[in-house]
């Protein structure tokens, strides 16, 4: 079977979705429901329904377009991504995957391959976190990660709550009905840019991937005592920013005795109050990113900073609370994708290299219902959300390739 991505047709498509934008070109804004991710929604679903697939929209606006296969009762094979990006992003997160997903549909088409199973493309609701602080809404809904209880609790900046902002849109759908069962899927292919550096480093154009980092999130509140910076005098100061400091060096230091290769742990965020150059601190509040592939890793460096909060909070006499924001677990791909994805590249001929995914993507949601891998192509110098980010044509044609061979094995 000889697979001829439509090149032409699929870069255009790239052009024409990036210039639904809230930002001048080469910038792409598109925030989830907002006029121009409308007017994208409405763009797509053209091209979708001219590639005669089967659309349907569930209640929280994911997209699941169906070529149907022969046995249709079989669980079906699906690929997809998202097209909603953040403030001046470029063109290619998220939408490579859609679009490179639609073009491996077609050129399967014309190919004379007949699949077995429906092959579906979704295209899934913000997966961005930019409208409602949460990513991956769609996929977490679709997996059950988020209940339709805690989804209805969710409001954007301006106050709307998720289901006005549904209904805005024209979604009034029952929120119940968007979780997926176990066995809808026989498997899930996401094919994305790489957003990091070691394909192009390498000089490798394709990425297999066989795990998905998760990140947790914790929110530490430090209450000392403030003062005049020149009258209280050192052994009588309990100053809640020297606190801060020395849980972010033992941030760093749980990141480096659990070192893996994949363990990272971040303090993104520390604000002082009241933040004058003559007080002394009395509040800080730190936000921390621990990630991991591995669950019980991701968990100890957790205890780790915990018990470190702990004995500083002890040592300094200072009151010290620790939230945890947010932890999801990472996942691991499924041998059925990767196997399916490395024999691809061997029968394509294309060198591949297996690696972990550092970002987080709606594989890792859709990994908890199906089996699931991705595809990783090459971003120039490892660039991602910013107006200059780049994937070469050569790099996207051989990702649809792979993508495109894989969903017709496991098609069959
Ligand atoms: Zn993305």
């Amino acid at each position: 079977m000889k697979i001829t991505p439509d090149l032409n047709r699929l870069l255009n498509e790239l052009e024409t979705l990036a210039s639904f934008s809230d930002a001048p070109a080469p910038a792409v804004t598109r925030v989830v429901f907002s006029p121009q991710d409308l007017a994208a929604r409405a763009y797509l679903r053209e091209i979708l329904s001219a590639a005669a697939l089967e659309l349907r929209t569930d209640a929280v606006g994911n997209t699941f377009a169906r070529w149907a296969g022969a046995d249709p009762n079989l669980p079906a094979v699906a690929t997809g991504s998202h097209t909603d990006a953040v403030p001046h992003a470029g063109r290619y997160d998220g939408t490579v995957g859609v679009l490179g997903g639609l073009e491996a549909i077609r050129a399967l088409q014309r190919s004379g391959f007949r699949p077995r199973r429906s092959i579906d493309l979704l295209v899934f609701t913000s997966e961005e976190p930019t409208r409602f602080g949460i990513g991956c809404l769609g996929s977490r809904m679709l997996s059950g990660a988020l209940s339709p209880e805690n989804a209805r609790l969710l409001k954007d900046g301006d106050g709307n709550s998720l289901k006005e902002v549904l209904q805005e849109a024209g979604l009034d759908g029952t929120l119940e009905n968007v979780r997926l069962a176990n066995t809808f899927y026989h498997g899930f292919i996401e094919l994305h840019i790489e957003q990091g550096p070691l394909l192009e480093r390498k000089g490798i154009p394709v990425g297999i991937v066989t795990a998905i980092a998760a990140p947790a999130t914790l929110r530490v509140r430090i209450e000392g005592s403030g003062g005049h910076a020149g009258a209280v005098l050192m052994p009588d100061r309990r100053d809640a920013f020297l606190a801060a400091a020395e849980i972010a060096l033992a941030v760093e230091s749980a990141a480096k005795a659990t070192w893996s290769g994949d363990s990272v742990a971040t303090t993104g965020v520390c604000s002082v109050f009241p933040g004058a150059v003559n007080s002394i601190p009395s509040r800080a509040v730190l936000e921390i990113d621990v990630r991991d592939t591995d669950l019980g890793r991701r968990d100890g460096m957790l205890s780790a900073i915990r018990a470190a909060c702990e004995a500083i909070g002890v040592k300094r006499q200072l009151r010290v609370e620790i939230d945890l924001i947010n932890a999801d677990a990472p996942a691991q791909a499924s041998p059925l994708i990767t196997e399916a994805l490395s024999a691809s590249c061997q029968a394509l001929r294309i060198e591949f290299m297996f690696m972990v995914s550092r970002a987080y993507h709606d594989s890792l949601f859709i990994s908890r219902i199906a089996p699931t891998g991705m595809i990783f192509i090459p971003c120039r110098n490892g660039i991602s959300h910013r107006p200059d980010e780049y994937a070469s044509p050569e790099d996207i044609n051989r990702g649809v390739q792979v993508l495109a061979s894989a969903l017709a094995q496991l098609a069959q």
